[in-house]
C-alpha cells in the first residue's frame, strides 16, 4: 500500500478549489459513512480545502462505535475517547451542491496520525476490494438503487398527505413534477449520470437509478444521491425517508445493487457457454455472493427494521436462490435485451437496503464474489417462480430456504463467514456484530410500530 502522497493530494485539491471558488463556493463538507450506516459529516472553509487532502482533519476513532441512536457503544476495540484519526477529504471527487448553495461535497478517507488507512475506515475496505478484483484481472461497475418515502414536512408521519395518486401512477409523478424535476437537474449539475426516475409501489414512494460505475465511486454516488433528494425535499416543503421501512405495514426502501464484472472490457455476465449466457466466471462469482447471503445479510441489512422489510411477496428477495428477471429471488440476474446484452447484463442484489453502508455493500460483495472465484463455484438451477408460492417440501426439494429473518440470526451467520470476517478484519467485524447486538437489545421489547417510527429519519 503506497504512503499517503500528500503534495500530490494538496495539488489536486488546490486546482479543485479554484474551480468552486469561482462556483461561489465557501464550505466544503466531507463525509464518511459509519458502522452504522450513518453519514456523518466535518466540514472546512474552502481555503483550508488542501489542507484537509494533505493531512486530513482530526476525527475521533469512537466514531467507529457509533449506534444508530448516537450511543457510544463501548467495544472491544474502542479506546473510549482517547486517540485521534486523520479525515482526509478526497479531491477527486469535490462537487458543488446544487440543493445547498455555497457548499461543495466530498467524501473523505480515513486514515491514522501515522498516515496508514485506518482498520475501520470502510471506504479504504472497498479500495481493497476493488484492489484484489484486479488482481484476479477484473474490474467491476457497481449501481446502487435508491427508493425513498416522501412526506410533507408538517405531517411527517403520514406520507399519503403529501404525495397523492397510486403506486407508479402518472398523477403522483404530475403531482410532484417540479421536485422531481429540480432533483434531476440538481444531480446533472453534480455530475451524476441519472437513468430513471419513477413513483414507487408504496404510499408516498419513488425511486431513482443511476449509471454502473467503478464500485468506490458508485458508493460516493449513494451518499450524493440520498444527501441531494433531502436537500432538494426540504426545498420543497418535504422531508425523505431512506429507512428500510417507513411504517410496520407496507412494502419497505430497498436499496438493491446492480453489479457486473469486466475482464478487460468484456461484460463476464454476458456472451458465455453457461445457462442464461453466463461466463464461468460470472457463474462462479454470483455463485461465491449466493452461498454467502445469510452472513451478508448483517452488511446489507443491518437494521432491525431490515428484517420487517425483509416478506415474501414484497419484491425484497427473502428466500436464498436466483433468477433470470425473477424480482422475488435476492439474486435477480438481469440480462437486458438481445442485441446489448454485454453493455446490459448484471446481477441485482435486492435483499439490501440503504440502512447499510454502501462502501461495506461493495466490499462484502466483491469479497464473496472473488471467493466464489477462488473456488470454481457453480450456481444451483435458477428459480423460474415466486419461491414465496411454493410449500416448504418443495422449497426444501429445490435447495431454497429462508434467509435469516431476524438481525441477530444475520449476525450470527456473519461472525461464522470467514470470507467476511478475515477480509473485513477482526476490530471491523467485532464492532459491526457489537452494534447490531446494541440495536437488537435497545427493540427487543419495541414493537414493529416502534421501531419504524425510531428510524424513520436516521439514514
Ligand atoms: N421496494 C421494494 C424493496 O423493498 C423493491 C421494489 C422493486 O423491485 O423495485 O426492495
Ligand atoms: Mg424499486
Amino acid at each position: 500500500m503506497a504512503d499517503l502522497d500528500r503534495e500530490g493530494l494538496a495539488a489536486r485539491a488546490e486546482e479543485a478549489a479554484a474551480g468552486l471558488a469561482a462556483a461561489g463556493v465557501e464550505l466544503v463538507a466531507m463525509t464518511f459513512v459509519d458502522n452504522s450506516g450513518i453519514t456523518r459529516t466535518k466540514a472546512v472553509p474552502l481555503s483550508r480545502v488542501a489542507t484537509a487532502a494533505a493531512w486530513g482533519v482530526g476525527a475521533s476513532n469512537s466514531f467507529d462505535f457509533f449506534a444508530f441512536d448516537d450511543e457510544i457503544v463501548p467495544g472491544e476495540y474502542s479506546a473510549g475517547p482517547v486517540g485521534d484519526l486523520r479525515l482526509h477529504l478526497d479531491p477527486d471527487r469535490l462537487v458543488a451542491l446544487a440543493g445547498l448553495p455555497g457548499w461543495a461535497w466530498t467524501p473523505a478517507d480515513r486514515y491514522d496520525q501515522e498516515g496508514a488507512v485506518h482498520e475501520q475506515d470502510q471506504r479504504g475496505l472497498a479500495k481493497r476490494a476493488v484492489r484484489r478484483l484486479a488482481e484476479q484481472g477484473y474490474t467491476a461497475k457497481l449501481a446502487f438503487e435508491i427508493e425513498w418515502v416522501v412526506a410533507a414536512d408538517d405531517a411527517p408521519d403520514d406520507p399519503s398527505a403529501a404525495v397523492l395518486g397510486p403506486a407508479y401512477g402518472f398523477a403522483r409523478l404530475s403531482q410532484h413534477a417540479g421536485y422531481l424535476r429540480a432533483l434531476v437537474s440538481a444531480l446533472d449539475s453534480q455530475g451524476v449520470a441519472v437513468e430513471q426516475v419513477h413513483p414507487e409501489y408504496a404510499a408516498g414512494q419513488f425511486e431513482l437509478s443511476v449509471a454502473a460505475e467503478d464500485p468506490v465511486r458508485a458508493a460516493d454516488t449513494a451518499v450524493l444521491v440520498r444527501q441531494t433528494i433531502r436537500a432538494v425535499s426540504g426545498e420543497h416543503g418535504l422531508r425523505a425517508s431512506f429507512s428500510p421501512k417507513f411504517s410496520a405495514s407496507g412494502v419497505g426502501n430497498g436499496g438493491h445493487v446492480h453489479l457486473s464484472i469486466q475482464r478487460g472490457d468484456t461484460n463476464v455476465f454476458a456472451g458465455g457457454d453457461r445457462v442464461f449466457g453466463l461466463t464461468p466466471a460470472a457463474e462462479s462469482f454470483a455463485a461465491g455472493i449466493l452461498d454467502r447471503l445469510p452472513a451478508l445479510l448483517a452488511v446489507g441489512a443491518p437494521s432491525v427494521a431490515s428484517y420487517l422489510r425483509l416478506l415474501p411477496h414484497h419484491w425484497a428477495g427473502v428466500f436464498r436462490g436466483w433468477g433470470l428477471e425473477n424480482r422475488e429471488t435476492p439474486l435477480r440476474l438481469v440480462r437486458g435485451v438481445a442485441g446489448d446484452r454485454h453493455r446490459a447484463a448484471n446481477l441485482e442484489v435486492k435483499c439490501f437496503d440503504q440502512a447499510a453502508n454502501p462502501y461495506l455493500v461493495v466490499a462484502g460483495l466483491l469479497f464473496t464474489g472473488l471467493a466464489g472465484l477462488a473456488e470454481e463455484a457453480t450456481l444451483p438451477e435458477p428459480v423460474d417462480v415466486d419461491p414465496g408460492s411454493l410449500t416448504e417440501d418443495e422449497r426444501r426439494e429445490r435447495g431454497i430456504e429462508r434467509l435469516p429473518t431476524t438481525l441477530d440470526a444475520a449476525v450470527a451467520a456473519f461472525e461464522s463467514e470467514p470470507v467476511l470476517t478475515e477480509s473485513f478484519g477482526r476490530p471491523l467485524a467485532t464492532t459491526l456484530a457489537e452494534l447490531r447486538r446494541h440495536e437488537i437489545r435497545v427493540f427487543a421489547a419495541a414493537t414493529p410500530e416502534q421501531v419504524t417510527a425510531a428510524l424513520r429519519w436516521v439514514y
